[in-house]
């Protein structure tokens, strides 16, 4: 799926999950994954920010377009970072 594809509500795509604290090493005990998420909401002007319902392995939450949203972070544009989302990556 390329990236001007636009999201719309109930679209499964990819949130980037915040990985543990990076220590002084540079190391970390988590590192940023992918989570499946429904999108919510899509941004009307902005198709790139989206409300986003995560499904972690052991939980759910739920970023609103009023708390902020997600922003769109092609995985083409680098390492995965947190707090974004992109298109599921073709496997
Ligand atoms: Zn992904």
């Amino acid at each position: 799926m390329s990236t001007t594809h636009r999201p719309f509500v109930g679209q499964i795509v990819h949130y980037v999950s915040h990985g543990t604290p990076v220590r002084e090493d540079g190391s970390q005990a988590f590192r940023p994954a992918c989570r499946a998420a429904i999108v919510t909401e899509v941004d009307p002007t902005y198709a790139g920010r989206i409300g986003l319902a995560v499904l972690n392995p052991t939980g759910q939450f739920f970023h609103s377009l009023d708390s902020g949203g997600c922003e769109l972070l092609p995985v083409e544009a680098g390492p995965l970072k947190g707090g974004t989302w992109h298109w599921p990556e073709e496997v």
